[in-house]
């Protein structure tokens, strides 16, 4: 019996249906012992009924399809051994709700992954277009899946856009208001986590910080710059400087 199979096992023996068995079996750890006891947990509250295939394998962490009863969701399961905590930890260091987090690579991985979870909850409580966050429990988040019939909306790099110009300021509203009603910045912000049908939806915030991080401004700008950089091509873009004086009202 090889480990996947093991995993399968210990998964069906939780009362989680499989839905596409080959599918779950990647490559890479991401199921060690710490992700199947998180698992174990968020099925006995029953907050996932079925696990499907992966959606994306990440530098940190794997996305994969799931089910809630008659809901789709995400389930974004934060890799403990090749998740790169290093860099991790200055994120957290500089942001006041997380900055007594130290120690154990697992520990910075459970704070990343609770941080993701509340930067989401505060962009959808103020209303901006991101994942509705579900839960989470360890390495392991879940978020409402943005998609249809198990098939996920595009990224906006693979997005069919019909007027680049309105899509372009859509986003740009929305990082001003996550930034004055939330008060965060992405800090990631890039056309791979920008999900698009009909809108945009802003997606992965694990990294978001707080605006007294003390790299607040230079995440600002890195976003902005990033977002000038792919809307660039095409159609007419803002000046950088006049953004962020819009947006932080200096
Ligand atoms: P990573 O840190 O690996 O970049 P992301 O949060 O960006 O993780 O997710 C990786 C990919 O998984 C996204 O680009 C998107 O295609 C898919 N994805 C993530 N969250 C969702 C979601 N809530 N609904 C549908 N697809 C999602
Ligand atoms: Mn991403």
């Amino acid at each position: 019996e090889d480990e996947y199979e093991r995993f399968d096992r210990e998964i069906e023996a939780m009362g989680v249906r499989i839905k596409d068995a080959d599918s779950v079996k990647v490559r890479d750890d991401v199921f060690d012992e710490v992700t199947l006891i998180a698992l174990y947990k968020l099925v006995h509250k029953r907050l996932i009924s079925a696990i499907g295939g992966p959606i994306s394998t990440g530098k940190e962490a794997n996305v994969f399809y799931g089910e809630r009863d008659e809901d789709e969701i995400a389930i974004k399961i934060y890799r403990i051994q090749t998740a790169n905590f290093k860099a991790m930890t200055e994120y957290l260091a500089g942001d006041r709700r997380f900055s007594s987090v130290r120690g154990t690579r697992k520990g910075i991985i459970f704070a990343w992954t609770k941080k993701e979870y509340s930067n989401l909850a505060r962009a959808y409580e103020v209303g901006i277009p991101v994942p509705e966050p579900l839960a989470f429990d360890r390495n392991i988040l879940l978020m409402r899946f943005l998609g249809e019939d198990e098939l996920p909306y595009p990224q906006l790099r693979n997005a069919e856009i019909e007027d680049y110009g309105a899509v372009y300021r859509q986003i740009l509203d929305y990082i001003e208001r996550l930034y004055r009603d939330a008060r965060l910045v992405h800090a990631d912000l890039s056309e791979y986590n920008i999900l698009y049908h009909e809108k945009p939806y802003l997606i992965d915030m694990g990294q978001a910080v707080t605006l007294d991080h003390p790299r607040a401004p230079a995440f600002l700008i890195r976003d902005i710059k990033n977002l000038n950089r792919y809307f660039s091509r095409y159609c007419d873009i803002l000046d950088e400087q006049e953004i962020i004086s819009a947006i932080t009202g200096t």
